[in-house]
């Protein structure tokens, strides 16, 4: 289970804080880290310091450029935030985050993305609304925020406390039905968006929340693949339906 569970940083600023993450998750037993664009030199001799014998994540981790490339394979996404946001979105504590993981990762083909901020600004609103859910760490109000390094080792130590009660979760038979991916989500929320404006419901320079309120409705649904792929099909009749005289594009006519 706990080789399911990736942990994201995006943008990360000091090469001591991924040293510090990668000794966080190796003490717990993780080992699959993304690096999102990180603002730094991920391995420096700060990052080898302060992983104490853990820079060797740090020599595997995939480094890349966006969060969508990060968690692509992922079925649930997760963003860690230190403050509330302008849109609510579901929120899940340390606790009870661990506890949901042996159900979710008891399909061989689910993956666990754990999503963690830049150390002067934390996640964007766009970032954390890539996410299916939301988990704060119950701080001082006063001082909510914590060190990256100690984030990640609080909901590392959350993952492998739900492990080791648990234990490894038993394998769902393999007709168990497939989750929506990220990029299968993400595809979704674009052909959405493209075909709502088509039928003009969505205007982009007055986009008043609508996309990010689609959005978190259709997280908290946790769709399956197949259900996604009947609402991608009812988009393409719609816009064709709009626009009988455009031809489909290569993306549309995949899901006709
Ligand atoms: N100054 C930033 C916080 C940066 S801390 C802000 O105001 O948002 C770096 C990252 O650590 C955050 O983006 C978040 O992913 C994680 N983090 C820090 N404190 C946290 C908390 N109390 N709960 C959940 N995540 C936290």
């Amino acid at each position: 289970m706990l080789e399911r569970i990736r942990i994201v940083l995006i943008g990360t600023s000091h090469p001591g804080n991924i040293g510090g993450a990668a000794r966080a998750m190796h003490n717990m037993g993780l080992a699959d880290l993304a690096l999102v664009a990180p603002r730094c030199e991920a391995l420096t001799a700060d990052t080898v310091s302060r992983a104490s014998g853990a820079d060797a994540l740090v020599h595997d981790a995939r480094s890349v450029e966006t969060l969508e490339e990060a968690v692509a394979d992922c079925t649930l996404v997760v963003g860690a935030s230190a403050r509330s946001r302008t849109l609510p979105w579901p929120m899940v504590t340390p606790r009870a985050l661990g506890e949901r993981l042996p159900e979710e990762l008891s399909s061989s083909e689910n993956r666990v993305a754990l999503v963690f901020g830049r150390e002067d600004s934390g996640l964007t609103n766009a970032e954390l609304q890539r996410c299916h859910a939301h988990v704060h760490i119950p701080t001082n109000p006063d001082f909510s925020s914590l060190n990256l390094a100690a984030a990640v080792q609080v909901l590392a130590y959350e993952c492998r406390l739900a492990w080791l009660e648990h234990g490894e979760p038993p394998q769902e038979a393999s007709d168990a039905p497939t989750l929506a991916s990220h990029e299968e989500l993400e595809h979704y929320f674009t052909h959405l968006e493209r075909a709502l404006i088509a039928i003009g419901f969505h205007d982009p320079a007055q986009p008043r929340q609508l996309m990010a309120r689609l959005r978190r409705f259709t997280l908290r649904a946790r769709p399956e693949r197949m259900e996604l792929n009947i609402l991608r099909g009812i988009l393409s009749s719609t816009e064709k339906l709009a626009h009988p005289e455009r031809p489909a594009t290569g993306e549309r006519a995949a899901h006709d």
